[in-house]
């Protein structure tokens, strides 16, 4: 094997480094991966925009992380072996301990890394992970496109599967994006009348092949008098920071809907109380999930024919990729991969 690796590590706020680093040994109850792919997810920018410029060495970003594993730590479980393929998502592994775990609530685990933000992450060719973290990766995806699942596409199935409503009820995905994507197809699958809500008209038809039976365009027409014309939503999935936008979409919720959050911003969220009191909606935030509920999206994806729709480009060039997901310029997905050969899906 070898000694050293390639890392794009984030030397200061905002800019990658394509650094070679030794290659470390895995620890008790973690495993090395050799990376095959990465995505560039939009909570990248927290990581490398908002990095600690004291940190030593620097953090490697990235949280959609699929490869193999290279060399098991000690108490591992016999169920990772050497060369098998796993991805690693945002969530770096649940400690087992705490009073979430003990609950069974291992996405809210205590004593969790957030991969790329405080541990480090795969843009690089190796990296290391905690077993209890790891998800296995189907054969019938290949890395490049498994990579976003395990963020974009996790984030997104979960909030669908907490978001109330039934088959034949309506459900709005509000942004077309990197989660908006895998969204819409999740929620066509999954048997809803599916509203895509963005801005401007050059997405709409995009939005429709990846599912939405209605697309709204907020520049155009105003969307939640539009969706009370329909009887309401029964659910909004959210996968925008704009709080005001967010806001003013609420009023399209049917009684008892749900505001699905699933974009982390800082700005207040403006909401009516009488609103949510008098036809009892809620608002609820939605992270990830867990590696098992990881396994359900990729096999859920497999089973339905969801893929993300991605643009590829090498390791090296993460600061380009970077900024072509930051200014939005990328449909929908930027993946990076380590120039291996490309692997048989
Ligand atoms: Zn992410
Ligand atoms: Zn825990």
């Amino acid at each position: 094997m070898k000694t050293t690796y390639r890392a794009m590590q984030v030397t200061r706020p905002g800019l990658l480094e394509l650094v070679e680093r030794p290659v470390p040994k895995p620890g008790v109850g973690e495993v090395l991966i050799e990376v095959d792919a990465c995505g560039i997810c939009g909570a990248d920018t927290g990581d490398i925009d908002g990095a600690d410029p004291t940190l030593q060495p620097p953090r490697v970003p990235g949280h959609e992380v699929v490869g193999r594993i290279a060399m098991l730590g000690e108490h591992t479980p016999s169920i990772w072996k050497v060369g098998q393929r796993v991805g690693v998502g945002r969530l770096g592994g649940p400690c087992g301990e705490c009073a979430q775990c003990r609950q069974g609530h291992f996405e809210l685990c205590q004593n969790q890394p957030f991969v790329g933000a405080t541990c480090d992450g795969g843009y690089a060719e190796m990296m290391l992970a905690r077993a209890s973290g790891l998800v296995s990766i189907p054969e019938e995806l290949n890395a490049e496109e498994a990579a976003p699942i395990l963020c974009a596409g996790i984030a997104t199935f979960n909030a669908l599967k907490k978001c109330g409503a039934q088959a034949g009820d309506t459900v709005v995905i509000l942004g077309i994006g990197g989660l908006g994507h895998m969204a819409l197809q999740y929620a066509r699958r999954m048997g809803f009348l599916v509203v895509a809500v963005g801005r401007g008209a050059d997405i709409a038809q995009d939005a429709q092949k990846l599912g939405a039976h209605v697309y709204i365009d907020t520049h155009e027409e105003d969307a939640a008098a539009k969706l009370q014309g329909m009887g309401g939503a029964k659910a909004i999935i959210t996968t925008i920071g704009q709080t005001d936008t967010v806001s003013a979409l609420m009023g399209g919720l049917a009684p008892q809907g749900r505001l699905v959050l699933l974009a982390s911003g800082k700005d207040p969220l403006p909401v009516l109380a009488g609103h949510l009191v008098v036809g009892e909606r809620s608002i609820l935030g939605s992270i990830t999930g867990s590696p098992y509920e990881n396994e359900k999206t990729l096999d859920f994806s497999v089973l339905t024919g969801v893929r993300p729709m991605i643009e590829v480009m090498p390791l090296e060039k993460a600061n380009e990729a970077y900024q072509r997901m930051r200014s939005g310029d990328v449909k929908f997905r930027m993946v990076l991969t380590m120039g291996r050969l490309p692997e048989a899906a």
